[in-house]
């Protein structure tokens, strides 16, 4: 049985800080207040133990309270990412079949179109209360979160995380990273997705502070870094790129007390690695996917200079492999086992089974070098075979991302009569650049056939909701004016 993680937490520690966001502070027995009452005001809707609704808030205190609100009730969260569409959303709350939708006061125009049944936060809040008594302990297997696949590559997909998933994953964390008493995890990744949601389940199994920030504000983050004032933070490439900017500006360093940037949610370039050691800033990437609800491999601190480029090993618990039995350094599908796996989808996804023979497909490249550790390569939809040669769109981003000028760059497949396919490129650049000077830079750092045969000047990538590139949107550009 796994004890109701917050009961238990105030239980424990009721005056350590739990979360901070501005000026603001409450501990862990605020927070547990806070929650009850919620749960109280729930139960007088009769939301019941294992009901399950669907949720969409911003990052900020109030959405932090409504989480542990529902989870101290027992109620299964959808957790509805804010950037949807009204169409998306309305998809997802169909598809998930959720009771009731629970949504933040500055969101509510998202309803207007929509015919779901709706509660804002603050109709909650002027529920009465019904005295209730809360399970305190969980059975492993029982849904705490659903949360939908980005949808990089398709449909977002909705998966099942259980009490076991978060607790497993959460304690396979701090056996890598460690924890410290003064540990502050900074918190800018949206707590609908399990990179933020995952900071939020360490906080009240460690008993630890979360400093919550509403936006990116890479700034703040770069000062607070350099002042030790938070020791951990996650970050996806974009977001580390800006905060080391920021910190290049002033010509700053990270303070001793400051321990980890973990990395991940997609390939980070080899340049921005090397930025950071400079500035002094201990990143480790991490590889994870919502189906292994958060981390499965990330880099350990004594590795992370030597094996840079790598997204480590496996954490304690779990296990990976590379299908068709590759030998070391073989690239191959990643296949990933562990109590942090998904048992499944839900709704227009549940007939896909996850788990063949017990492993994950995730449909990423990889492979394992003969020390054991994992190099993701790419997705394998987004592999390019021109010739006969495999390409991989990433290590070309990779190049691109290098040149001083690029601000950002994305690789795709274009249909050729002779080769096949061949690949090309997306870039965003901050002064002229023309595709000649592009095309010489990649010359002298890629294999010719991995060059991009075009380049494509444009404003800004496609993107989707958690902001990750969406290559099958730059192949559609392709054939229209986009380009
Ligand atoms: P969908 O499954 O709907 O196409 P998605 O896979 O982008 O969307 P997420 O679960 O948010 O949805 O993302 C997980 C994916 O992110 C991984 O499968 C992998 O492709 C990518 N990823 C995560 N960490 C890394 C990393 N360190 N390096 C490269 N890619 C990574
Ligand atoms: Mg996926």
């Amino acid at each position: 049985m796994i004890p109701n993680w917050l009961l238990q937490r105030a239980y424990l520690t009721p005056n350590r800080i739990a979360l901070s966001f501005g000026d603001e502070q409450w501990t862990f027995q605020q927070l547990k207040e806070e929650a009850i009452s919620i749960a109280s005001k729930l139960r007088s809707i009769d939301l019941q133990e294992g009901d399950r609704i669907a949720l969409l808030g911003a990052s900020s205190p109030e959405m932090v309270f409504m989480i542990h609100g529902c989870l101290v009730a027992g109620l299964e969260i959808v957790m509805l990412n804010n950037r949807l569409t009204t169409e998306e959303i309305a998809w997802q709350l169909t598809d998930s079949e959720a009771k009731v939708w629970i949504i933040a006061d500055e969101f509510q125009n998202l309803t207007a179109q929509n015919e779901n049944a709706f509660m804002t936060f603050s109709m909650i809040q002027t529920l009465p209360i019904k005295e209730s008594h809360f399970t305190e302990y969980w059975e492993p297997s029982r849904t705490i979160t659903i949360m939908y696949t980005s949808g990089t590559t398709g449909f977002p997909k909705g998966v099942r995380q259980t009490a076991d998933n978060h607790t497993s994953s959460a304690l396979s964390s701090v056996l890598n990273l460690g924890l410290d008493e003064n540990d502050c995890w900074l918190c800018t990744m949206p707590l609908f997705h399990i990179s933020g949601f995952s900071i939020l389940v360490r906080s009240v199994l460690y008993g630890m502070e979360v400093r919550l920030y509403e936006k990116f504000d890479a700034q703040s983050i770069a000062e607070e870094i350099c002042r030790g004032t938070v020791t951990r933070i996650s970050v996806v490439a974009t977001g580390l790129q800006r905060i080391l900017s920021e910190m290049e500006k002033v010509d700053s360093v990270a303070d001793p007390m400051f321990r980890t940037v973990l990395a991940g949610g997609g390939p980070i370039p080899n340049d921005y690695l090397e930025r950071s050691t400079l500035r002094q800033l201990p990143v480790l990437q991490t590889y994870g996917m919502t189906e292994t609800s958060s981390q499965t491999a990330t880099l350990s601190a004594e590795d992370a200079l030597r094996k840079s480029g790598s997204a480590g090993k496996p954490l304690f618990f779990n296990r990976i492999k590379i299908a068709d039995g590759k030998r070391a350094g073989e690239i191959g599908e990643v296949l990933v086992a562990g109590p942090h796996v998904t048992p499944g989808y839900i709704g227009h996804a549940s007939s896909k089974s996850s788990l063949v023979d017990g492993w994950l497909q995730t449909g990423d490249l990889g492979y394992i070098d003969d020390e054991g550790y994992l190099y993701i390569v790419d997705r394998r939809s987004d592999l390019i075979i021109s010739g006969g040669e495999n390409i991989y769109p990433a290590e070309i981003e990779n190049i691109l991302a290098s040149h001083p000028r690029v601000l950002e760059a994305g690789v795709c497949g274009q249909e050729d009569k002779e080769w096949g396919s061949v690949p090309v490129a997306f870039v965003v650049v901050d002064t002229d650049l023309s595709a000649e000077e592009l095309d010489e830079f990649c010359r002298h750092r890629l294999a010719s056939y991995k060059v991009p045969k075009r380049f494509y000047f444009v404003k800004q990538l496609p993107r989707n909701a958690s902001n990750k590139l969406l290559r099958r949107t730059l192949k559609t550009w392709l054939d229209s004016d986009e380009k």
